[in-house]
């Protein structure tokens, strides 16, 4: 795995800068510590670089494309407008890139039985998926309210072989699941891994996560070459806990490229319904790790809303906290109504109806594009395909 000029890895209490860390019961140092250096001794056995080079390729169907947006270039009529296509991974989402590195992971340990946490859903597939090509036992914590919004996904897992299981607490949503996975985790430590599925919670997670989404990032910095013989001038993710943003950013950091990642604005900033934890949040130590965090003026978590379930958290990976620290990568918002817009506008400029994570991203080029120039270069990561959204994007446009 190549490092990017000038920038560190995480310390050895797995900070970054002075985000990140163990935030976490002590039952869980031993375990942490035990998975961190089983990482390590896997990121130098080729017989895993191998296993998981071939995954990639002939399970999710890697590398995915980077398709030039055409209609979506004339439409702005600036800068040239590329998309990563990670809505044609297998399971239809980025997420399986990070599945599939832990379940091999966990294999190595010795675990039996798999956890995970699930908004939208997307990581609870994935997660079942790999589970079911691996044998594993899987269970999946998710919030009622994603239940119910994302039902065909629950659907999915069933049909893998996973089991569900429902969270009634909080705001019953992302966050809740995070939190009643942990406490699985706590207590059955010896038999069990957690695939957590982003750039959160305690070190080695973002590290780990980051680094098996990294392959996104140097996948588009091979393809750009090819088609365009430089570097992009932008690129633009959207952030939830962040694992797609920095999977694409990475390769990228401190290269001159600028980084953008847009968080959910839900009904706008000026309101208390959005996720905009970057732009309004402030540090707080939240799941296992310190960061950037929406909370009330006691310290406690707020509750936020998004259209998007996968987004739909009040935290963010430690790392981005420090990318916007450090002024390495520059986060925006954009609200549910300007997701939904650019949701219809790829679907009818380029034939790609995007997931309403992902639609985040594109609603930015709205903004974005007004300054730029016709010989820059933009390239936004398409984190996934909009089939597990059509009936949101449905009940809202009123159809
Ligand atoms: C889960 C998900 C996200 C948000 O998670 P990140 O860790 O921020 O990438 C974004 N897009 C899609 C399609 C997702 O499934």
């Amino acid at each position: 795995m190549s490092t990017p000029n000038n920038y560190f890895q995480p310390d050895f209490s797995g900070k970054f800068g002075k985000y990140g860390g163990k935030f976490v019961p002590e039952t869980l140092i031993t375990p942490l510590k035990e998975l961190e250096e089983t990482y390590f001794q896997l990121l130098k056995d080729d017989n895993f670089n191998k296993e998981l080079d071939k995954l990639n390729k002939e399970f999710s169907g890697r590398p995915t494309p980077l398709t030039f947006a055409e209609g979506l270039t004339n439409y702005y009529k600036r800068a040239k407008i590329y998309l990563k296509r990670e809505d044609l991974c297998h399971t239809g989402a980025h997420k399986i890139n990070n599945a599939l590195g832990q379940i091999l992971l966990a294999k190595k340990l010795g675990k039996k039985r798999i956890i995970a946490e699930t908004g939208a859903g997307q990581h609870g597939v994935a997660t079942a998926t790999v589970c079911a090509k691996f044998g594993m036992k899987c269970f999946v914590y998710m919030g009622e309210v994603d239940i119910e919004r994302q039902s065909l996904n629950v659907f999915r897992m069933k049909l893998l072989g996973a089991e569900v299981i429902p969270v009634s607490s909080g705001s019953r949503t992302l966050k809740d699941a995070t939190n009643e996975a942990i406490r699985d985790w706590v207590t059955n430590v010896n038999d069990t891994h957690y695939i957590i599925g982003s750039v959160v919670g305690p070190h080695p997670y973002p590290m780990m996560v980051r680094n098996f989404q990294s392959i996104i990032g140097f996948e588009t910095k091979e393809q750009i070459q090819i088609a365009e013989n430089r570097l992009p001038d932008y690129i633009v993710a959207c952030v939830g806990g962040g694992s797609n943003a920095i999977g694409i950013f990475y390769p990228f950091l401190n290269s001159g490229v600028k980084l953008i990642g847009v968080e959910a604005g839900g009904y706008g900033i000026n309101t208390n319904k959005h996720c905009a934890t970057l732009t309004l949040g402030r540090e707080g130590i939240f799941q296992g790790m310190k960061t950037y965090l929406l909370q009330d003026n006691d310290g406690q978590v707020s509750e936020v809303h998004s259209i998007s379930a996968g987004l739909d958290y009040p935290g963010v990976g430690p790392e981005h906290s420090y990318l916007k620290d450090e002024i390495i990568a520059d986060y925006f918002s954009v609200s549910d109504e300007e997701a939904i817009k650019a949701t219809e506008l790829l679907s009818q400029k380029e034939g790609i109806i995007p997931a309403l994570e992902s639609a985040h991203a594109i609603a930015y080029l709205e903004k974005l594009t007004p300054s730029t120039a016709k010989d820059e270069i933009i390239i936004v990561n398409v984190s996934g395909r909009g089939d597990k959204d059509l009936y949101t994007i449905k009940n809202f446009l009123g159809y």
